[in-house]
């Protein structure tokens, strides 16, 4: 294969620039189209987490040391989890206990820096043809893989489609038959502000489980310059069962609620409330067919429990691009074949996604968190478990063991 119009990728967020950079790498030319001119931003909660510093470092070790240099991130060395019954735990990243060098375990970095910044990567490489501002119409496959009218006017023949084009994906939807199940699906607002008192001191994110929006939460990430992202994340069959404003009950958290409102008395809006789609990986898709890889939101691959995205979408990217390699030199093209995509992405994020499916279902009953949270903050045992389980799959499982919880009240 030698042309760049063989390959195309819809969409040039995180998703879709890391697979290209990795068909790069196997120097495999591609195209990528993107309906936006960049810098462009994206509604999210700027949370980089651990998992997207592992993709990036398997990419190239150098673009995190690059990424570390850059002052519009900084680096966040923990979570605070604020338990329905208001009681904080403070868990630090276990990395920054083991790590001899002490790398950042995550960063926190405005959507329209980070993506600039890998987009700068993809405008760098000659191997990637880049069509901004553009983005598809008329979508028909051939006999050889499809035939893709753009809004410029140009019409493109691909052998293979990547569409990372996110979580209102129209590909996925019509190609796909990805749909909006409201059970696997989450409505999030982000608004940033400037002046939130007592973010913390080690930019430890801060997931507030407050039981107007359980089982989602309300988060405040720390940001470079004082700033702060601020927002709720629901579930949205809740959502339209308790008929909820999400927007009027952010509001009204931020300025009545006892342990929010002092702490935004003097915050200043920089950019008001916006919401946007978070398509949960809580169910097993099919995320391949004739022709066709989906990756990222375009796949539905949010973690239902934390609500990150970012690094599932550089993951699957990374396996699109192993898969089209492999689909190129046996020029198979097959949905049988592309289906191996499927399952290197599901083997690697499928215990995950079940088990954050299961902790969501577990705030159904705020009492355990809160005895979880209680126990921790008085025995440090427990407290270093709990840090340890965020990179240790195994240990995480403990929770949803009713042996943990009863271990925890008559321990
Ligand atoms: C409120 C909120 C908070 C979140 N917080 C976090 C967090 O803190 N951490 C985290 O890891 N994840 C978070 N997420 C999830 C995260 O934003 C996504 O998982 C992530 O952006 C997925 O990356 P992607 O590349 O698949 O899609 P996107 O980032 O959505 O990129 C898709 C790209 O495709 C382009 N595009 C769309 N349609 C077309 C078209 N027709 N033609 C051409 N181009 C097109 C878009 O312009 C965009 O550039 C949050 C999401 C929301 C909504």
């Amino acid at each position: 294969m030698n042309s760049s119009e063989e390959i195309l990728i819809l969409g040039a967020g995180p998703g879709g620039c890391m697979t290209a950079l990795f068909l790069a790498q196997l120097q495999i030319p591609c195209t990528i189209i993107e309906k936006s001119q960049f810098p462009r931003d994206k509604i999210c909660g700027d949370a980089l987490s651990g998992k997207v510093v592992e993709v990036l470092k398997k990419y190239d070790p150098e673009i995190v040391q690059q990424f570390a240099e850059k002052d519009f991130q900084i680096g966040s060395w923990g979570v605070n989890f604020v338990a329905p019954n208001l009681k904080s735990l403070r868990v630090p990243f276990k990395s920054q206990k083991n790590n001899s060098q002490k790398t950042v375990p995550g960063f926190l970095s405005k959507r329209i820096d980070f993506d600039y910044f890998l987009f700068r990567e993809i405008q760098n490489n000659s191997l990637i043809n880049i069509i901004e501002n553009t983005s598809y119409e008329k979508v028909q496959r051939t006999n050889n893989g499809w035939e893709i009218h753009l809004n410029n006017g140009k019409t493109l023949n691909p052998q293979l489609i990547i569409a990372a084009d996110g979580a209102y994906s129209r590909f996925a939807k019509e190609f796909g038959n990805i749909k909006m199940e409201p059970e696997h699906y989450c409505a999030g607002i982000r608004t940033y502000y400037e002046g939130v008192k007592d973010l913390d001191s080690e930019n430890f994110i801060e997931l507030i489980f407050l039981k107007e929006f359980l089982p989602g939460y309300l988060w405040i990430f720390p940001l470079p310059n004082g700033q702060a992202n601020v927002g709720v994340g629901m579930r949205s069959d809740v959502i339209k069962k308790k008929k909820i404003d999400l927007k009027k009950a952010m509001n009204q958290c931020i300025h009545e609620h006892p342990f929010l409102k002092e702490r935004f008395k003097e915050a200043k809006i920089i950019d008001g409330m916006k919401g946007f789609g978070l398509p949960l990986g809580s169910k097993k898709r099919k995320i391949s067919g004739n022709h066709f890889l989906l990756i990222g939101d375009a796949a539905s691959l949010i973690d239902p429990f934390t609500g990150e995205g970012i690094g599932n979408a550089l993951m699957s990217g990374m396996f699109a691009a192993h898969t089209a390699q492999l689909a190129i030199q046996n020029q198979n093209f097959s949905a049988q074949f592309l289906n191996q995509y499927d399952d290197k992405v599901y083997k690697r994020l499928w215990s995950e996604l079940r088990l954050s499916r299961v902790l969501q279902s577990l705030l159904k009953y705020p009492f355990l968190f809160n005895l979880v949270v209680n126990k921790a903050n008085s025995n440090s045992t427990l407290k270093h478990a709990i840090s340890c389980m965020f990179e240790d799959l195994e240990l995480r499982n403990q929770l949803k063991n009713p042996m943990f919880y009863f271990k925890l009240i008559f321990g």
